[in-house]
């Protein structure tokens, strides 16, 4: 775990999971006010971490009131239920579609192992939460920590139904999530972070449309790190059509491996991380999103708005 503050009341925490090549990748941010927020869990297997970071800060286990994820994923939310026990007072805020598999994780575990494998061993099992601790994240839901420090709730769907990103008005502070793809500072680089099952288009397109629209000054992405080139927006979404029109041209005669060094042809500013292997690995299975929604939608008429 490592540590930084990032604002006057806002902390990353780099999780830094036991994976190879994982540091600088999993962020839990911790939002203090009167009450305290955290944003994004990480996985199961990085749960400590987050509390050695509440220590560190010296935020009491019974003062945390919020733990907000940004969807389901194990990277985000697979720590939610061991950390709950651990947090007497702390309600969950999660989409709605994510209710049900927080208390009931069987069925999103044994899905996150057919898409991730390995991996989702890795990350570890999810734990339920007690129903009663959940609150259901919507638009219009704001998060009040006290000392005038609010934090709306905003459904932004496309890298998954179920996603939420969260916004401190006041400061301009955008948590983004995952809908605004993956952040590499080192590269300076946003890439498409687009897995199956969930991963719509059009969907993504309209919540970066509205991320924009908030006029935020620091982009807060859980992966990873903190960026006040809020352009990165909208360079995503450039980017997101880029890859989907080449995945659109070959996916039909051509395998996943293929289709992406086709993308490094065409995609140049993608090539400095295309060799590390866990960014191959997410880019491939970014791909794999595209090409599972275009089997079964295509590109609609009106999706190059
Ligand atoms: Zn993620």
């Amino acid at each position: 775990m490592k540590l930084q503050k990032i604002l006057e009341n806002v902390y990353l925490v780099d999780l830094e999971p036991s994976i190879e090549n994982f540091e600088k990748f999993i962020a839990s941010y911790i939002v203090l006010g009167e009450k305290v927020a955290i944003i994004e869990t990480g996985p199961r297997c990085s749960v400590e971490g987050i509390l050695e970071a509440l220590d560190k800060i010296g935020v009491g286990l019974e003062e945390v009131d919020y733990v907000a994820v940004s969807h389901i994923h194990l990277d985000h939310a697979g720590g939610v239920g061991t950390l709950l026990k651990k947090l007497p007072n702390a309600k969950l805020v999660v989409h709605e579609k994510g209710v049900f598999h927080m208390s009931n994780p069987t069925k999103l575990w044994e899905s996150s192992k057919q898409v991730l494998g390995w991996l989702a061993e890795k990350y570890g099992e999810l734990e339920p939460v007690p129903s009663e601790k959940i609150l259901v994240g919507k638009d219009g839901l704001k998060i009040d920590l006290g000392k005038n420090i609010k934090i709306d709730v905003l459904e932004t769907p496309g890298h998954a139904s179920h996603h939420l990103s969260f916004f401190n008005q006041e400061g301009g502070v955008l948590f983004v999530g995952e809908v605004g793809g993956i952040y590499s500072e080192e590269f300076n680089i946003v890439r498409p972070s687009t897995p199956p099952p969930s991963f719509d288009p059009i969907q993504n397109f309209r919540s970066i449309d509205r991320l924009v629209n908030l006029n935020p000054k620091i982009l807060c992405y859980s992966h990873f790190g903190v960026t006040k080139e809020i352009q990165k927006l909208s360079i995503y979404k450039d980017r997101l059509k880029l890859w989907l029109r080449i995945v659109a041209e070959e996916y039909k005669q051509k395998s996943v491996e293929e289709i992406f060094e086709k993308i490094l042809e065409e995609d140049r500013n993608v090539r400095p991380i295309a060799n590390l292997w866990r960014e191959r690995f997410f880019m491939l299975n970014s791909v794999k999103g595209m090409v599972y929604y275009l089997e079964r939608h295509g590109l609609p008429s009106s999706w190059d708005k």
